[in-house]
């Protein structure tokens, strides 16, 4: 079939944004531009493997459109769309708390924006070959990581997480060099290409860059570009106005950084390229999901060392990028008084927003001063006994305070090492859960409705890490039907689905310290 999409593609980024004005592919530094002019690589033999059927509705896309090889075209970067002008992003970064100069999309290609009737979604592809800013690398993605953030972002979505979505994920029908644990094994893995969506891709280091550079011409444009196509609520650029946008985004980033913590997601590559100016989870690479709680967990082994992007770190973070770009926009204000009253705001709105996200989790409507203690023993408790947080919270909706005894049995499934829990652990799990009784007692609300609101904030279901990997083991083998079902399980993560128990369930043992499931790192 030749019929081709019809996609109304804009360009609003590149038509109102200085381009590179050199056209070749080759990587450099690229000076007084947001962005390089870059057409995607060819793909030798490109197929379809699964499309987010809600973005696809989302996008005005018809079903015959999905199967006809003009789409499959458009997502491998194959065919450009009449009107698109692919390009890649200069971007700069502090990537673990180091300043890292230039790095820019080096394997994303951006084609430009998609009008729908209520907004226009920027879509780039994800592995689609070499940019100007690919640096040492090729610019391509495996078919591990890219099924990680075609799953992860979708169901971060669901989760009320806001994340850039993906349309699609396809196999390029090339092979990809990969090092997974940098040593000295290298290995040729599938080559695959995420076609991704958001309002923008725009990130705390585009506008770093200019600032670092001294450019504060192109770092005013971008941030008035920013401003009059993102925030325009905010009125026209000035310089109030630029306090106001950088107050709207740290309001967004604490928010964002409060879900992750309420779902128990880390990042694991916090670096301020990894930070959306529009505050939606970004950049899907080494990320994890907590199964035993602990504050010091991380995925990503490139930082087992210091553990900078650990699970309860991941505020502090938010906190010092938040100072990065604070200190990038501060040639347009040329005032620090008022950022830092905007930067004190996000530990005051931390501590407050956090405790107010533990209660709904504990399903406390009411506030009591001494909340603070019951959390901080309950966090006490789930640290010191290795318990499995999405089957604890979730377990927790059917508490009840007249029988606090019973507490403990309710969340067997949940403690990985059930012979740990006796002595002085099980004491104070008995206290704990005579303390949230007695708590309990002093709300209105009926157990039904607690149990009702809890569940609307504790999923029950997410995409564990070892769930990632077991799809990825069969995709390996050309078996997609996990990659299914796991799309299909989280599009609705807080309802009970029967039919899909066995994935609430604590990780299994032989995922413990499998690559891929504890460990990963940045090589994708
Ligand atoms: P990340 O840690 O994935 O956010 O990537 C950090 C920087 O490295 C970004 O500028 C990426 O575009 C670039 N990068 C990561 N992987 C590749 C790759 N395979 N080819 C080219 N650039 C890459
Ligand atoms: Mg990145």
């Amino acid at each position: 079939m030749t019929k081709e999409m019809k996609l109304k593609i804009t360009n609003t980024f590149t038509n109102q944004l200085p381009a590179d004005p050199n056209l070749e592919n080759s990587r450099r530094q690229v000076l007084e531009s947001v962005y390089s002019f870059v057409s995607p690589k060819k793909t030798s033999n490109p197929s379809l493997i699964h499309v987010s059927d809600e973005m696809q509705q989302k996008l005005g896309i018809s079903e015959d459109d999905i199967h006809s090889k003009s789409f499959l075209d458009f997502v491998t970067g194959n065919t450009v769309l009449k009107g698109s002008k692919p390009f890649a992003m200069c971007y700069a970064g502090h990537q673990f708390g180091n300043w890292a100069g230039q790095l820019g999309d080096g394997r994303a290609i951006n084609l430009g924006e998609i009008e729908t009737k209520n907004k226009n979604w920027a879509i780039q592809l994800k592995g689609s070959g070499p940019t100007p800013y690919s640096r040492s690398a090729d610019g391509l993605a495996v078919l591990r990581s890219s099924i990680r953030e075609y799953l992860c972002s979708e169901a971060m979505h669901h989760l009320g997480v806001p994340s850039t979505r993906a349309l699609s994920l396809s196999l390029t029908g090339d092979e990809v060099l990969r090092d997974v644990m940098y040593n000295g094994n290298p290995a040729h893995e599938k080559g695959a290409i995420v076609s991704r969506v958001a309002a923008s891709f725009l990130r705390f280091g585009n506008f770093e860059i200019f600032a670092a550079r001294n450019d504060i011409k192109n770092l005013k444009t971008l941030t008035d570009y920013t401003i009059n196509t993102h925030f325009s609520h905010l009125g026209k650029p000035s310089k109030e106005v630029y306090l106001k946008f950088f107050q709207e985004v740290t309001h967004s980033t604490l928010e964002m950084i409060i879900h992750w913590q309420r779902v128990g997601f880390v990042h694991g590559v916090m670096n301020t390229d990894n930070m959306s100016i529009l505050g939606l989870t970004i950049d899907y690479g080494p990320y994890g999901w907590l199964e035993g709680f602990d504050f010091g967990w991380t995925p990503n082994t490139t930082d087992n060392q210091h553990k900078r992007y650990r699970y309860g770190n991941q505020p502090n973070i938010g906190l010092w990028n938040l100072y990065q770009l604070a200190n990038a926009l501060y040639p347009l204000i040329e005032e620090t008084n008022p950022l830092e009253t905007i930067l004190e705001s996000y530990k005051t709105g931390f501590e407050q927003k956090s405790q107010n996200m533990m209660r709904s989790k504990l399903g406390l409507f009411l506030e009591e001063e001494t909340d603070i203690n019951l959390i901080q023993s309950l966090e006490d408790n789930l640290q010191a006994s290795e318990t499995d947080m999405t089957i604890f919270f979730r377990n927790l909706s059917e508490f009840r305070k007249e029988h606090p005894e019973k507490g403990i049995d309710l969340m067997k499934e949940a403690f990985y090492v059930p012979n740990e829990i006796k002595g002085e652990l099980l004491s104070n799990w008995n206290l704990w859960f005579t303390n949230y009784a007695n708590r309990l007692k002093g709300e209105t609300t009926s157990y039904d409705q607690r149990k009702e609101q809890m569940n609307k904030v504790n999923p029950k279901y997410v995409l564990r890490n070892y769930m990632a990997q077991l799809a990825i083991d069969k995709a390996d083998n050309g078996d997609y039907s996990l990659i299914e079902e796991f799309y299909q399980l989280l599009k609705t993560p807080y309802s009970e689905q029967p039919n899909f128990n066995h994935w609430f369930a604590k990780r299994p043992e032989w995922a413990r310290h499998k690559v891929g499931c504890s460990m990963l790192s940045c090589s994708s």
